[in-house]
């Protein structure tokens, strides 16, 4: 059992910026890591739009840099994942992990959201086989192959864009006749002679024989079936928080996000939460950064009235 001032639950951009502010606050904070550590933007191959690099950076090398920095002033991170925790009879929480049982005096929650799942059959079946929702991690795999990408959003126009680099042709399904993505990345895929649109359809079925072979596709206005031969099949349709874990102890929306008050305080005193855990609409890292920043600083604050 360790007694902590302060345990971060998560390690993306709100957990890092969340232990660098409460660790030069003196709070030594411990972050829980997650299964990945930095969260999402670990597998995020170009980071243009987060401010301070002109030149554009990794989502790795961000990662790095902000452990770095947290470290620095003494943060402590454990690559573990939390698996139960009591808010209810805190302060202090109760927080278990693999290894281990942490009492805290507050909690920052920044377990971030994960890639929704289209829910048709053959999906599940064929993750890593074909599917994926990581064009960064897979992209590779696909070198001179068709793929599809399901979605119609930035992160399908930029996950499709990159995945022109290696395969062949870059088939867009898009359930409308207009994308949702913004206009820089709109034109730029609109432009790209690798990428084509097969607009107003879905994704009924994905089909394979060990791996990813063909899909069968609805047209939603016609409702007329198709199959079409593919390689792979890279699905951008949004992102679900990660809150089941607080299933009960901590209050959501409708959609399950956590509901914070203007102080990044949960339904629980004492119990901040951060990025997208709390946020489905900008959902950016320097948005995370800020809330993260915003959360600690509260949390701070929360435990110096608490003495
Ligand atoms: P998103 O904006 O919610 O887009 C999801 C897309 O998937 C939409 O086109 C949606 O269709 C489609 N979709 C949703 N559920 C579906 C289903 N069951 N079957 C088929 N299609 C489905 O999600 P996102 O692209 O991941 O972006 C999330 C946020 O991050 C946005 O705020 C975005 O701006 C931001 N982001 C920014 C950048 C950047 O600035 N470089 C990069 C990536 C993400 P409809 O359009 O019909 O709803």
């Amino acid at each position: 059992m360790q007694d902590q001032k302060i345990v971060v639950i998560g390690s993306g951009p709100a957990g890092l910026t969340a232990a660098l502010y409460a660790a030069r606050a003196n709070l030594e904070p411990v972050v829980i890591s997650g299964n990945q550590l930095g969260g999402q933007i670990s597998i995020t191959n170009e980071v243009e739009n987060y401010p301070g690099f002109p030149e554009g950076t990794t989502g790795p090398e961000l990662v790095e840099l902000m452990q770095k920095q947290a470290e620095r002033f003494g943060a402590r991170i454990e690559i573990d994942e939390v698996t139960e925790v009591d808010f209810a009879s805190g302060p202090p929480f109760t927080l278990k992990t693999h290894g281990e049982t942490y009492r805290a005096e507050a909690v920052i929650v920044t377990v971030g959201a994960s890639p929704r799942r289209l829910g048709v059959p053959g999906e599940e079946d064929f993750i890593g086989r074909g599917v994926s929702f990581c064009a960064t991690c897979d992209g590779f795999f696909f070198r001179e192959k068709d793929v599809v990408v399901v979605g119609g959003g930035d992160s399908a126009m930029e996950e499709g864009l990159f995945l022109t680099r290696f395969a062949n042709q870059v088939n867009v399904i898009h359930r409308r006749d207009e994308l949702r993505a913004g206009e820089a990345l709109k034109q730029r895929a609109l432009a790209n002679d690798k990428i084509s649109f097969v607009w107003d359809t879905v994704v009924e079925e994905i089909q394979g024989n060990g791996a990813v072979q063909s899909i069968t596709t609805r047209n939603v206005k016609t409702d007329e079936t198709a199959a079409m031969d593919t390689d792979g099949v890279f699905i951008f349709i949004g992102h679900d928080p990660n809150s089941a874990l607080f299933q009960g102890q901590l209050e959501m929306d409708d959609r399950e996000y956590l509901i914070v008050d203007k102080k990044h305080m949960t339904s629980v005193p004492g119990v901040f939460a951060a990025g997208e855990i709390m946020d489905p609409v900008f959902r950016q890292i320097a948005t995370s950064v800020g809330q993260g920043c915003a959360a600690a600083m509260m949390a701070e604050r929360w435990l110096e009235e608490q003495e």
